[in-house]
């Protein structure tokens, strides 16, 4: 039975709203899939690199708010 558990990426964009992608991984597969849109796509490497590119480009998101 393969593993699944998802993840997620979450940027804030300039007016302070939150967009989150999440990234689910069935086995070597993973999809990453955005809450604010409906895109999604494949990604077999770097999923957490593409979801933080389609935020910053599709909703000018870029900013962490994990980061310290
Ligand atoms: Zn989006």
């Amino acid at each position: 039975m393969p593993q699944i558990d998802t993840s997620k990426v979450s940027r804030w964009d300039q007016h302070g709203r939150e967009h989150v992608v999440r990234v689910r991984r069935t086995g070597v597969q993973r999809t990453i899939s955005c809450d604010t849109c409906g895109w999604r796509r494949g990604a077999q490497f770097l999923p957490w690199l593409k979801a933080q590119e389609h935020l910053a480009e599709a909703h000018q998101a870029t900013v962490d708010p994990t980061a310290a």
